[in-house]
């Protein structure tokens, strides 16, 4: 059984999250979705409340499932038994840190490979920071995020400029 994991911060999850867990699932008998939870990070959303919003959204896909992690993605992915490790890569400003972490972790557990895929062209410009920003501003997120995401960041923002 072939499990790999993809990793991320998902704040908030995207279109182009989604994308690449739809690809990466017909890939692999089982895809772990990882919510880092680093508590040296601001995040917008709780790990929790980014793992449910995960959850809702992939639990028609039956091979896929959602949980947090912190410390080492290595450990983590030894954990829940992968052997892959699905990153994606928009454009090449991502590919230098991608390319030092995937080698790193290579280093630390040969054993796992790391997968790279492309994004989709409709999505090569988005980024969980990018729907922040427009968020914030009061902007439209409807075209970067799924219906259901939408009013979850809006309240996040009201609550802030309350
Ligand atoms: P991280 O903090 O680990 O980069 P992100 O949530 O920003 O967490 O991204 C998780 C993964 O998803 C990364 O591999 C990133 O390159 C990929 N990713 C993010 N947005 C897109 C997108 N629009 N298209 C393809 N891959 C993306």
């Amino acid at each position: 059984m072939k499990i790999a994991i993809y990793p991320g911060s998902f704040d908030p999850v995207t279109y182009g999250h989604l994308d690449i867990i739809k690809r990466s699932a017909a890939l692999f008998d089982s895809l772990v979705i990882g919510v880092l939870s680093n508590s040296a990070k601001i995040s917008l959303f709780s790990p929790d409340e980014r793992v449910s919003m995960i959850r809702d959204l992939v639990k028609e896909i039956p091979n896929v499932s959602v949980r947090s992690y912190d410390g080492l993605l290595v450990n983590f992915a030894d954990e829940v038994g992968a052997s892959a490790i699905i990153r994606g890569l928009r454009a090449v400003t991502d590919f230098e840190y991608e390319l030092q972490m995937a080698q790193t972790n290579k280093v630390e557990n040969s054993n796992i490979e790391t997968v790279f895929l492309t994004t989709d062209l409709h999505y090569s410009y988005l980024s969980s920071t990018v729907v922040r920003e427009f968020a914030s501003y009061g902007g439209d997120i409807s075209a970067f995020v799924p219906p259901s995401v939408v009013p979850l960041v809006q309240e996040k923002y009201n609550k802030k400029r309350i």
